[in-house]
C-alpha cells in the first residue's frame, strides 16, 4: 500500500478545498467500511484522504412534522435505524437499514458513504482486471460469471448498485443535497444516480471535488405504507440479489399514489414509474398487484446466468405491494 496523508476536515468547505480536481488523488473517508477495503484490494492508491467524521456537524439525524426527515451525510446507519421518530414515521427506512450488512458495520458506516459505496462486482473488485467501469476496454460479465449481475439498464457496465438505503429513500421522494466549489446543490436523489449510459467509470453524479452533506425526506403523506423486502444468498451480512422498495399511498384499497423502486437489480437504483402508473388511482387486488410486478420488469434483459432474477424481482414486487396495502397472504 502507498503511503497517504490524512487530514481532518472540520467543515465541508474545506473538505471541498482539500480535495481538488484530479481524480482519485485525493479520496473522502467517512466510515471507511467501503474505501478501506477498496485500498486494501489495491482499487485505489491516493496520496490523501480527508476524513469526513472529523465534521461532526454533520452527524444528526433530525425530524420535524413539518419539515419531515433530514439526515447528515456523517449519521451512521446505527443512528438513523434507532431513531425514534425515523421508526414512527419511516418504517420503510428502518425495514431497509435493518437489512444492511450487521450491526457492528451500521454502528460506524454513514449515510452519505452508504449512497456513494461502490460496487461490489467481482470483477471490478479485482485489482488486476482492468474492467470498463476502471476505464478498461470491456465488461468482463458480459461473458463472465453474471449471476449476480444487472438485467435492467446495463449498457456495457453490468454492475448492480449496491445500497439498500437508495431505493427506500428514493421511493419516498428524498432529495440529497451537495456542496462544491461553486454552489450547494439539492436534487432528487434519483437523480443522483447515473448509469453506465452516461458514464460507466462512476455511479453518481458528484464531481471529484463535491461533498455529500445531506439527505431530506419528506414529511409522509397521509395514509402512506412502505414496505422493503430484500433477497440475498445470506441473512446476514450479504448484499441484496433483488430488492424492492414500495411506498403506497393507501385510502382503505384505494391507492391514491405509489413509489415502486428496484434495488440490485441495475447499475443505479431503478424506479419503475410503469408499475406506479397501474397502481395510482387504483383500487389494490391481487391482480392489479401481479399486473404492476409484470409492468415494472417488462424491460429485462437478462444475462446468461441471471434469468432467475427476473421472476425473483417480480414476486418481490408483488409481494411488496399486497404487504403495503394491507393484503399480504
Ligand atoms: C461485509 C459487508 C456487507 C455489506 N452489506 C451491505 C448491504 O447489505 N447493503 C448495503 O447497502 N450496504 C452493504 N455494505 C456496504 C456498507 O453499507 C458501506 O460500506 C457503508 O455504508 C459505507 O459507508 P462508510 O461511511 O463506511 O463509507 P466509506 O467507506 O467511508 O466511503 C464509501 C465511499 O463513499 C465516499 N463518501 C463517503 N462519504 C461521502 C460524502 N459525504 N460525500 C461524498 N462521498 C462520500 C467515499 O469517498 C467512498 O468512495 C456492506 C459492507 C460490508 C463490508
Amino acid at each position: 500500500m502507498r503511503n497517504f496523508e490524512y487530514i481532518d476536515a472540520a467543515t465541508t468547505d474545506r473538505a471541498v478545498r482539500l480535495l481538488g480536481r484530479q481524480r482519485d488523488r485525493v479520496r473522502l473517508i467517512a466510515g471507511g467500511t467501503d474505501l478501506l477495503d477498496e485500498l486494501k484490494e489495491g482499487l485505489l492508491a491516493p496520496e490523501r484522504l480527508i476524513n469526513l467524521k472529523a465534521n461532526t456537524r454533520l452527524r444528526y439525524v433530525r425530524y420535524s412534522a413539518a419539515e419531515g426527515l433530514r439526515l447528515g451525510a456523517l449519521a451512521t446507519l446505527t443512528q438513523a435505524e434507532t431513531d425514534g421518530n425515523v421508526r414512527l414515521h419511516y418504517p420503510l427506512l428502518v425495514a431497509a437499514l435493518r437489512t444492511i450488512a450487521s450491526p457492528q458495520i451500521r454502528n460506524v458506516a454513514t449515510v452519505g458513504g452508504n449512497l456513494c459505496q461502490r460496487p461490489r462486482c467481482w470483477y471490478y473488485r479485482s485489482q488486476p482486471l482492468h474492467c470498463a467501469r476502471k476505464g478498461g476496454p470491456f465488461c468482463y460479465a458480459i461473458a463472465g460469471e453474471n449471476t449476480y449481475h444487472a438485467i435492467l439498464g446495463g449498457h456495457q457496465c453490468f454492475i448492480v448498485h449496491p445500497s439498500d438505503l437508495a431505493p427506500a429513500l428514493i421511493a419516498l421522494d428524498a432529495k440529497i443535497t451537495y456542496l462544491g466549489t461553486k454552489e450547494r446543490k439539492t436534487i432528487p436523489l434519483e437523480e443522483f444516480f447515473i448509469g453506465p449510459d452516461k458514464d460507466i467509470t462512476r455511479e453518481n453524479i458528484l464531481e471529484q471535488n463535491e461533498v455529500v452533506e445531506e439527505v431530506h425526506v419528506p414529511p409522509p403523506a397521509p395514509g402512506l405504507r412502505g414496505v422493503y423486502l430484500k433477497v440475498r444468498d445470506r441473512q446476514s451480512w450479504d448484499f441484496a440479489t433483488a430488492s424492492v422498495a414500495a411506498a403506497l399511498e393507501m385510502e382503505g384499497d384505494l391507492c391514491r399514489r405509489a413509489r415502486i423502486v428496484l434495488g440490485a437489480v441495475a447499475p443505479k437504483p431503478w424506479p419503475v414509474p410503469a408499475a406506479d402508473q397501474v397502481l395510482s388511482g387504483a383500487r389494490v387486488t391481487p391482480a392489479l398487484a401481479q399486473q404492476a410486478a409484470e409492468a415494472a420488469l417488462r424491460g429485462a434483459r437478462p444475462m446468461s446466468q441471471n434469468a432467475y432474477k427476473v421472476p425473483l424481482a417480480r414476486n418481490l414486487v408483488r409481494r411488496a405491494i399486497l404487504e403495503a396495502a394491507g393484503q399480504a397472504a
